[in-house]
């Protein structure tokens, strides 16, 4: 096993993932190509889904925070593992849709949901609008009063916690682009604007403080925070009791040797017994809790393949090896010097003794997959695996440099399915306009 037990080494010192040979897999589908094992996403949403249930009671459904892989297949399996999804924009809306994912079990996201997206959603039966501000809270009221429905709806509250996570991803601080912070009272006063709304139903609560956390302690203070303004609202609005209290994603990752590994189900355990405490002390009934991981999904099950094209030795400085992707594929590094494993895939059972920049193949210094890492020596015309590339790497991805997007593989059970094709040059053009006249 590498850092998980869905990748391996087999007898010819190869790299595998699900019992597949990755360097079958890169003659078959051409590199660079993202590979995800379909077991370990089902097998990750399974844990998710008995944990809430054991801790949160029926009708504690995790949502499936989309934005960090979002294609048509991957709604089709939550469908099928009875998750409910978090989705960020029209195109995620749209795509969800065209998978089969029922609408009313989709959270519907994101701090600027144009007039278009809150007239799709409602087209689409969207179940819950998790409202960002007031100026959104107004729109869907008033969309809602024109359609003659009561839309549910969260209000996304800032709870202003740090999770000492990276700055870009980040999202309790009372200065934050998403919510309302309940120190300032602007937490109150949407809340308050809310139950005045006839055409909105405050539902409850959502707040998410930020990605990649390693510790319950950031969850439990945001819980408690957050439980104590709900018993304030109880207080503030007539007896009025939050349903719903939703503690957004953020659970962790383990990418390198220097990550733990989270017990997921554990990791809910604890924040559940902390907030039935807490819902005990601030005499409040417990509200029904709902996560939304995206990362700790789908990240480990992927990885992804490329062909190293050069290794450069600068004497005296350091040693490139560059793949045939990069950052259109990758851009985690040069957004927040992510850290990755990565190795020879034809010489996977050989150690790791020497140090290179794996470099993407874009016009730019920053496209880097890291920097000084370990790997085995390579040469032109190796395979080159870059592991737990499962969450923000497809979803990311751009034509920078007029790339064509890489193909999605599921693996399952020795069998490979393309489920994503590969870009072509076409899909390149499709949208320029050719035979405009010049000027
Ligand atoms: C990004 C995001 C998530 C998922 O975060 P992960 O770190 O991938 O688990 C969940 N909810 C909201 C609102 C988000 O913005």
């Amino acid at each position: 096993m590498i850092l998980y037990p869905h990748l391996s080494v087999n007898g010819e010192g190869h790299l595998t993932i699900g019992g597949i040979d990755t360097l079958e897999l890169a003659e078959r589908f051409g590199t660079p190509a993202y590979v995800m094992d379909e077991n370990t996403i089902r097998q990750n949403m399974r844990t998710y889904m008995q944990a809430a249930e054991k801790n949160f009671g029926k009708g504690a459904l995790p949502l499936y925070a989309s934005k960090a892989l979002c294609f048509a297949e991957i709604y089709k399996i939550a469908k099928e593992e009875g998750l409910g999804v978090d989705c960020v924009s029209g195109g995620e809306l749209f795509t969800a849709r065209a998978a089969g994912f029922p609408a009313e079990r989709i959270y519907f996201h994101g701090n600027n949901k144009t007039d278009r997206d809150i007239k799709d959603a409602m087209d689409m039966g969207v179940g819950t609008f998790v409202v960002d501000n007031i100026d959104e809270l107004l729109a869907v009221n008033s969309e809602a009063a024109r359609r003659n429905i009561v839309q549910n709806i969260l209000l996304r509250i800032t709870p202003g916690i740090d999770p000492h996570t990276h700055k870009a991803i980040s999202t309790g601080n009372v200065d934050s682009k998403f919510g309302n912070a309940i120190s300032t009272g602007q937490a109150m006063e949407i809340v308050k604007d809310a139950l005045k709304l006839p055409n909105i139903k405050l539902n409850g609560l959502h707040c998410h403080i930020g990605s990649q956390i390693f510790d319950v302690k950031p969850f439990a203070s945001a819980a408690d925070i957050m439980i104590k303004f709900i018993s304030e609202i109880k207080k503030e609005c007539g007896g009025f009791e939050i349903n719903e209290l939703n503690l957004g994603g953020g659970l962790g990752v383990k990418y390198t040797d220097n990550d733990p590994y989270i017990d997921y189900a554990a990791a809910i355990g604890d924040m559940a017994e902390v907030i039935n405490k807490f819902c005990r002390a601030h005499d409040i009934k417990t509200p029904l809790v709902r996560l939304e991981p995206g990362r700790s999904l789908v990240a480990a099950a992927g990885i992804t393949l490329y062909t190293v094209g050069s290794v450069k030795e600068i004497p005296g400085f350091k040693n490139y090896i560059s793949v045939d992707g990069g950052m259109p594929d990758n851009p985690r590094y040069a957004l927040y010097q992510s850290e990755y494993t990565v190795c020879i895939a034809d010489r996977a059972d050989k150690p790791k003794d020497y140090k290179a920049t794996v470099a993407g193949r874009c016009c730019e210094s920053g496209d880097l997959i890291g920097e000084n890492m370990d790997i085995q020596k390579a040469k032109r015309g190796d395979i080159l695996a870059v592991l737990v590339t499962g969450a923000y790497n497809y979803s990311m991805a751009s034509n920078y440099n007029r790339i064509p997007r890489p193909p999605v593989i599921m693996v399952k059970d020795g069998q490979a399915r393309i489920v994503v094709r590969r870009e072509s040059y076409e899909d390149l053009i499709k949208n320029d306009c050719l035979d405009n006249p010049v000027g």
